[in-house]
């Protein structure tokens, strides 16, 4: 299906293809110089004093759960409107995930009063998620964090270039965790990122991200080093150079394509404003979102398949984000019925409108008068 708007496109150009064809050409193609310029340029993004690089954001999930010290018997507290990842990480470690209500119709984000109601004895952490990159209640989670001793893993994965009260989203709990794959903000293929302020944590991530060995390939081949012990049971989840200098590229377009995203998302608030739809986040925007997705609520009892089919007829592409991870098969076998109403009912209304920082007041046309001429109906 040739989309006339889709969901998402990558703003690649001939920058991406000459920071590849240089990768290509220098012939060194895993943990080099590309992949610690792109981590110093992530550090400097987010202030934050290490960024460590990964293959994809589910692994540095998994890698900040596991430096964390996460494990059988503990508890860890997650969004269920999130996508599957951030619970998946905490069960990787043998641990069990609890699932918290979102705020409202107005912030999709995880309420820190539901986190608090499941608090246990076994509770070990939360893991916020910046619903399409829109700041969680940061102020109220880090107090409830330090009151209850938990840690903190911020889901920043829609996040990059975000901030809440002039500080960047990933860098309010003890790690946080970036995703590069293609559809989101700042898109490599596959790829993540870690960041810390704390020393020791950034220490473990870097021993677990390569095979809990005590010296890298990089290290050695320049001759600092010639051999090495394992002190942890460690993985392989590092990112490679061509993927890392596609970061690069990206990310210094990044502030420029997130402000696109922005001015997209401004206009489809203000050319939705009057349709019976549920605009979240629009209320309390501060413009220092990352703007990942435009979610839009469905008066309550539309039917969302026929919507999005008609939509799809017109050419646009759209999403749900998402369906709460606790009615999943797997879940649902795992921890048999939950109820989580505000989440349920409000992820059973969402669709997600194209958004992308090529899309241009054309490709907004469209959606808007696809989207205006279909609600018309309902209501
Ligand atoms: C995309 C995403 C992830 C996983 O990222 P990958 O890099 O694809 O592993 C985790 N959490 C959220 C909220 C995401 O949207």
């Amino acid at each position: 299906m040739a989309w006339k708007v889709p969901l998402a496109d990558l703003d690649y150009g001939p920058e991406e293809e000459r920071a590849v064809i240089d990768v290509l050409r220098s012939k060194w193609l895993t943990m080099g110089a590309v992949t610690q310029s792109f981590e110093g340029a992530f550090a400097a993004l987010t202030g934050a004093r290490h960024a460590m690089a990964v293959s994809n954001a589910t692994q540095a999930l998994h890698l900040a759960c596991l430096a964390l010290g996460i494990g059988p018997g503990d508890e860890v507290i997650v969004p269920s409107l999130t996508f599957v990842a951030t619970a998946n990480a905490v069960l990787y470690c043998g641990a069990d995930v609890r699932f918290a209500e979102v705020l409202s119709s107005d912030n999709l984000t995880v309420d820190p009063v539901s986190i608090e109601a499941c608090i246990t004895p076994r509770t070990k952490a939360v893991i916020p998620m910046h619903y399409a990159g829109y700041p969680c209640r940061m102020p109220e989670i880090m107090a409830l964090a330090e009151e209850h001793g938990l840690a903190v893993i911020e889901d920043a994965a829609h996040a990059p270039g975000a901030t809440l009260d002039g500080r960047a989203l990933g860098t309010f709990g003890e790690v946080g965790c970036f995703s590069f794959f293609s559809n989101k903000n700042l898109p490599t293929g596959e790829g993540g990122m870690l960041v810390t302020d704390r020393d020791d944590l950034a220490a473990k991530l870097r021993l677990l991200r390569s095979h809990g060995m005590t010296t890298l390939t990089y290290d050695r081949h320049k001759g600092h080093a010639f051999s090495y012990d394992v002190v942890e049971l460690g993985y392989n989840y590092r990112i490679d150079e061509i993927r890392a200098s596609l970061g690069l590229t990206q990310l210094a377009k990044l502030a420029d394509n997130n402000a696109k995203r922005r001015l997209w998302t401004r206009s489809y608030w203000d050319a939705l404003a009057d349709l019976p739809v549920a605009l979240p986040f629009k209320a309390a925007d501060q413009g220092t979102s990352a703007y990942h997705l435009f979610p839009m609520l469905l008066p309550e009892g539309t039917n969302r398949e026929a919507f999005m089919a008609s939509l799809r007829d017109a050419g646009v592409q759209s999403s749900i984000h998402y369906r709460p991870v606790h009615t999943f098969s797997y879940y649902r076998e795992r921890y048999g019925e939950i109820s989580l109403p505000v989440t349920e009912a409000l992820a059973a209304r969402e669709v997600t409108l194209p958004l992308y920082p090529t899309m241009g007041e054309a490709g907004l046309g469209i959606v808007v008068e696809a989207a205006t001429a279909l609600l018309a109906h309902i209501v």
